[in-house]
């Protein structure tokens, strides 16, 4: 039987799911992606994803060589591992260890095979010039050839056992980033603090799906995402983006500098579970040394409201971290 792409266009679902199922082992893969004519890792399809973090898309393969593969693909067409940022590359090694679990809790293999697939010239034997890591499982020597098998599961089947164990992503997901999460990977927060005419301090609402773990507010600023923009570049941008205020230079000076870890709660759209991330950061907060029109300000982008915070109402209120709480008694003693 010849399979193409106008073959599998007239299928329906499940003739679908039972034709991926045995393409390798019936020898109808070649057929059908010499006939795809896009990027299938440009358009990955919701159902087959099992997780994703910071662009990086843990998903089941289609056309797997064995029961449980996974693959960990870029959002973005990359070629080569030399274009993924620190982020992603930390975030592809953290997928590799998150599957290795799952697949052995899933199919019972201890061992696993990852292979990272590049584009370029040896895309002409594969479905996409993408990069991708194929995450294979192996153990016992008959897994050791590269021979197809026929399958037990269809795609979408391997996609469910996987999400049923999200208990096992979410235990890893958190275990990778306070175990074995590289160091060296500071992320810099720039924040700046605004005093009005009342003399209250600026806070903001955080929206939901930037939720810091426990606190609701914090004060109004964000990562330093291009090191080209510079520092004060960077908060300038924060302000005009979270506050609508735009800053001058020369007001800005630094209130206190320290090293922190910030855990985010994020609900995984895939496993419709809630997900935590940490971060090591240097966590700089800047203060505004001109008093504000607290009617300039506006909530924008992340920031859900704004709130003024009095400085007899600190200690006693609830949306904010310890630190945020002796940074705001250092802002007011000023
Ligand atoms: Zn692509």
């Amino acid at each position: 039987m010849k399979v193409d792409n106008k073959v599998t266009a007239k299928l329906n679902e499940q003739e679908k799911q039972e034709l991926y199922k045995n393409a390798r082992a019936k020898a109808w893969y070649d057929g059908i992606w010499q006939t795809v004519g896009k990027c299938v890792f440009c358009d990955l399809r919701d159902k087959y994803i099992i997780h994703e973090e910071h662009g990086i898309v843990l998903t089941v393969n289609i056309y797997p060589y064995i029961d449980g593969q996974m693959l960990a693909v870029p959002r973005n067409h990359i070629k080569s591992p030399k274009e993924l940022t620190e982020r992603q590359w930390e975030t592809m090694r953290k997928f590799s260890y998150i599957a290795k679990k799952l697949i052995r809790k899933t199919h019972g293999h201890k061992g696993m095979w990852s292979l990272l697939r590049e584009g370029g010239i040896n895309a002409q034997m594969s479905v996409s010039d993408h990069l991708h890591m194929q995450f294979i499982p192996f153990d016992n020597s008959d897994l050791a050839t590269w021979n197809y098998r026929e399958l037990k599961h269809t795609p979408l089947e391997n996609a469910g056992l996987y999400k049923e164990n999200f208990k096992v992503i979410q235990k890893n997901a958190i275990k990778f980033d306070e175990k074995y999460s590289s160091g060296q990977l500071l992320n810099l927060i720039t924040d700046c603090i605004f005093k009005n005419e009342k003399g209250e301090a600026l806070l903001i609402k955080r929206c939901e799906d930037h939720k810091i773990e426990g606190y609701d507010y914090c004060f109004p600023g964000g990562h330093l995402d291009h090191v080209d923009q510079g520092v004060f570049g960077s908060l300038f941008d924060e302000m005009k983006e979270e506050v609508n205020y735009s800053i001058k230079e020369e007001s800005v000076k630094l209130l206190d500098s320290r090293l922190s870890k910030i855990t985010y709660l994020n609900d995984s759209k895939y496993l419709g579970v809630e997900m935590k991330n940490s971060e090591n950061v240097l966590w700089n907060i800047y203060y505004y040394d001109k008093v504000v029109n607290s009617s300039e300000f506006k909530a924008g982008d992340d920031a859900d409201s704004l709130y003024w915070i009095k400085e007899d109402e600190v200690d006693k209120f609830k949306g904010i971290s310890k630190e945020t709480k002796e940074i705001l008694h250092k802002f007011f003693s000023l």
